[in-house]
């Protein structure tokens, strides 16, 4: 059921959000059905993609979950297709999935296989993403690519080698292809955020919501940066609508100040 909004900014335009069965795709993936989105949920969690999307869609059927692991080129096609098949074509790739990986001392301690990982589904499957994507918004002459980096895009420390390479990746994956897409109509942006409690994070600080406020409140120059899914799927929505559609090859930092008081962070 779609609930009575004030502005409908993206009335019928197609949107595929990877990762969008938790955290800030879950809340995008709501945001974006409350403005008259379709929506193809693609994540590797069945139960939790599935339930959301029979909340989401009920009868009017605005929301379809697709298993796509987006490490899988076969995965990533078959979402895309299912958006074309199903609702007419795909106007939003929100490339969203991403994991943390372990946390390591020092480099010397790392594992192979985490970096790997991490690089691969973070990157990787960002790449595969926005290249099926534009296997059907070149010929359509427009769309949106999406990709959540993070604030460790901008900063640097000691937290994640991995995580944040893959992070600066994104960044340098979008601003490459805002360049080639660009000439196609294809709007290519990043959302950065800082912390947001979502299970990626508590998971990867080993602290609930609280604590991550008090790790927050010692960095960040807004009170209670700690954000909320919410606040990271707006500025998903206004990247991906019209009022956005000079904005193009930007990384949205959303971090309450963090990136410019801290550019280093250990
Ligand atoms: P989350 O764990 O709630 O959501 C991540 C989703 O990605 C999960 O549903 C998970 O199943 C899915 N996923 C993981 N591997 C996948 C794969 N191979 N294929 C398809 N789906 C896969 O965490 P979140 O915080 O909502 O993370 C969303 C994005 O935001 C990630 O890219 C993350 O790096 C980024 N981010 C998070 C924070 C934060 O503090 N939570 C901050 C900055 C950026």
């Amino acid at each position: 059921m779609i609930d009575c909004c004030l502005f409908v900014r993206l009335e019928s335009k197609v949107a595929i959000i990877t990762g969008g069965a938790s955290g800030i795709g879950e809340s995008t993936a709501r945001l974006f059905v409350r403005n008259g989105a379709k929506v193809v949920v693609a994540d590797i969690q069945d139960a939790l993609g599935l339930a959301l999307c029979e909340q989401l869609g009920g009868p009017e059927g605005v929301a379809t979950y697709v298993h796509c692991d987006v490490t899988q080129d076969a995965d990533v096609r078959n979402a895309v297709d299912e958006a074309v098949n199903r609702y007419g074509g795909l106007d939003i790739m929100f490339c969203n999935a991403g994991v943390w990986g372990n946390k390591f001392p020092s480099l010397m301690d790392s594992d192979d296989g985490n970096f790997r990982r991490v690089m691969e589904v973070n990157v990787f499957g960002a790449y595969l993403g926005a290249k099926h994507a534009a296997r059907v918004m070149v010929p359509a002459g427009r769309g949106c690519i999406l990709f959540t980096a993070s604030v460790f895009s901008a900063t640097a420390g000691s937290l994640s080698h991995p995580y944040l390479s893959s992070k600066h990746a994104v960044v340098g994956l979008a601003k490459n292809l805002s360049v080639e897409l660009g000439q196609h109509g294809i709007r290519v942006n990043c959302v950065s955020p800082y912390i947001v409690a979502t299970p990626l994070s508590t998971r990867a600080a080993g602290k609930g919501k609280e604590e991550l406020e008090e790790l927050a409140s010692s960095a960040a120059t807004l009170k209670g940066v700690v954000l909320e899914a919410q606040d990271v799927a707006e500025a998903a929505l206004y990247l991906v609508s019209d009022e956005s559609k000079y904005v193009h090859g930007v990384n949205l930092v959303v971090d309450g100040g963090f990136s410019v008081t801290n550019p280093t962070f250990a």
